[in-house]
């Protein structure tokens, strides 16, 4: 064991920035990061063992104890829960012989809980081992348990073909269907990749790469819309021994998985839209942080690197521009939603907890390793090849004046054709509906759970910055459900869970949140209640990142748009004339976790 532990650790030259990568091997290849494994990193890359456990313990993926030869992570989504999720939980615990959260007692085989896997179009589904199975029903749960104690090896399981026939790429290893159902100038057919890279840059100096990416007024894709080309600017400005280009793959916004599609379908576009970056940014080098739940594309995307290398769109003197040296190399997460800020993000691929930093200086000045860095959404590469190959000017012709161009959308949830529609920004809800086939819908879930929820009489509205802004999750839901309980409860959860608990704010109040939507579930909530948890959702925008500012906005949003859900729900009769005092509430919040009263960490 020490031996491997030891192996390991040389594989990343003992350098302590690659500790997530240390601890990532360590969990597949031994099954658990064990007390002897903290030891020997701590020996090695000279830190404290609280330093280790600080980051062990962060990410959802590492576990101190063995989880199962095979470790079965069931999706617990919203729409994992509208296509079946609990018959399946049902299913594998009756196969398998334990309950969730544990492991058979030989070992075998261990049950798990994990957030959005980006599968939304094709559940309910799961990781086993890094492989992806989706569509499960009872017979195929039945059936694989059956496999795995056999004897049969997973990549072999994963690869089997069922449903429509198709097997998947051979490096791809798992049953992930790519939907895509609309195409645009991303999801194009028309593109030749690389030709860009080979024809173009070399008759463009970087600024006019920049003045061009300005002049299309692009945004970035991943939801914070900050216009791309200043970005870009202010990171060539800035002074540094070295420029990083980073594509945030973290899709983690229940809902999402747009990113996975176009890093299935597309990869050479992204990675050439990271190398025009480089190019642009005086950059040398580029990493894609891909999370975990996609780690059944490794193979297939180290391939398609080592493809670009071969053509010479990576590496050095590109496209036989003197100088132009740049590679890049992917950096897995390891399940941690937070890290989708881009200087989480950072702060993860240095190997520490996902905390997001305080700003300024923003990630262009000191990003990774201190050094200026860009970071931008795998859509937004991809997408930047396009403006390059066109320029500027003509992608303004798509999209509103204030959100040029296209976006690709993850539609999800009670609709005849989920998958990813690119669609022109300024597009109607309404529209997008009748173009998925979603009918007698009861509301929309625009922007993933911190988004917004809208109800049918604003259906009217638009898709864009100056309306109704999206990274690109929509889930639809039909007359059917049972919106506060199957959705907002659901999504309070999951930022309850995903919390990096670094303020007092974000760690308590959407506790409380969901404990008083509980309370009024279990028909035991009077009217101050309603405004209670609206002014909750008020001091939740004291907290420090975009997590715990929106933390409360599945409540906040239900609240404004289904208000009348929450009053069916009331006591009738029972009144209360108090004023809310907030500083009680936080008082009474900070107890409740035996914490000091402070909005935010700093
Ligand atoms: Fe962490 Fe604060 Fe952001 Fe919540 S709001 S994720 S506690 S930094």
């Amino acid at each position: 064991m020490e031996q491997n532990i030891t192996q390991i650790i040389r594989r990343y030259g003992n350098d302590k920035a690659r500790l997530l990568d240390m601890l990532i091997d360590l969990q597949e290849e031994l099954g658990f990061i064990g007390t002897q494994a903290v030891e020997l990193l701590a020996d090695t890359l000279h830190m404290s063992h609280a330093d280790i456990n600080q980051t062990l313990s962060f990410y959802h993926f590492f576990s101190t104890e063995p989880r199962g030869k095979f470790t079965i992570y069931l999706n617990d989504s919203v729409v994992a829960h509208m296509f079946g999720r609990e018959t399946i939980r049902k299913a594998l615990e009756k196969e398998v012989g334990v309950s969730f959260g544990q492991v058979t007692a030989d070992g075998l085989i261990g049950l798990f809980s994990t957030a959005c896997i980006g599968m939304s179009d094709q559940e309910p589904a799961a990781i086993i081992n890094n492989k992806v199975f989706t569509k499960l029903t009872p017979y195929r749960v039945k059936e694989l348990v059956r496999h795995i104690r056999e004897g049969r090896p997973i990549e072999e399981l994963a690869t089997e073909s069922y449903g429509d026939g198709k097997n998947p790429h051979p490096l791809l290893q798992s049953l992930v269907s790519s939907n895509i159902r609309r195409k645009g100038m991303v999801l194009s057919d028309e593109y030749d990749y690389g030709s860009v890279l080979s024809t173009k840059l070399p008759k463009m100096t970087p600024e006019k790469i920049i003045a061009e990416v300005k002049h299309s007024h692009i945004r970035g894709r991943g939801g914070a819309g900050f216009p791309t080309g200043f970005k870009w600017e202010f990171c060539r400005r800035a002074k540094g021994e070295k420029h990083y280009v980073i594509c945030n793959a973290d899709e983690g916004e229940p809902g999402t998985f747009k990113d996975r599609i176009i890093l299935t379908e597309k990869p050479e576009l992204v990675f050439e839209g990271m190398a025009i970056a480089g190019y642009a940014i005086g950059g040398d080098e580029g990493i894609l942080y891909l999370r975990y739940e996609y780690r059944y594309m490794r193979e297939y995307l180290e391939d398609v690197l080592q493809k670009m290398r071969m053509r010479h769109l990576l590496g050095k003197n590109i496209a036989g521009i003197e100088g132009f040296d740049f590679d890049i190399r992917i950096q897995f997460g390891a399940g941690a939603y937070v890290c989708g800020e881009e200087s989480a993000l950072i702060e993860s691929m240095e190997g520490k907890r996902g905390e997001p930093r305080d700003k300024p200086p923003f990630p262009v000045e000191r990003g990774y390793l201190n050094q200026p860095t860009i970071v931008n959404n795998v859509e937004t590469f991809a997408t930047i090849v396009r403006i390059v190959e066109n320029g500027g000017e003509w992608f303004t012709q798509f999209g509103t004046e204030d959100s040029t161009g296209t976006k690709i959308l993850s539609i999800s949830g009670d609709c005849l054709f989920p998958g990813i529609y690119e669609v022109n920004w300024g597009f109607t809800i309404a529209d997008m509906l009748d173009m998925v086939g979603a009918y007698e819908v009861q509301a929309v879930q625009v922007g993933g759970p911190s988004g917004t929820l809208i109800g049918p009489d604003e259906f009217y509205r638009t898709l864009g910055y100056s309306d109704l802004s999206t990274g690109g999750s929509i889930i639809i839901f039909g007359r059917q459900r049972n919106l506060l309980k199957d959705v907002v409860l659901n999504f309070m959860n999951f930022f309850i869970d995903e919390s990096c608990g670094s303020c007092s704010t974000c760690r308590i109040m959407p506790l409380m949140m969901r404990d008083k939507l509980v309370k009024l579930l279990d028909g035991n909530g009077v009217a101050q209640d309603l405004d209670e948890l609206q002014q909750w959702g008020t001091v939740l925008l004291a907290s420090r990142c975009g997590l715990g500012q929106t933390a409360g906005n599945p409540v906040i949003s239900s609240l404004k748009n289904f208000r009348y859900l929450y009053e069916e729900l009331l006591q009738k009769d029972v009144e209360f004339d108090q004023g809310f005092d907030l500083q009680a509430a936080v008082q009474e919040s900070c107890d409740y976790v035996g914490r000091v009263p402070v909005f935010s960490h700093h």
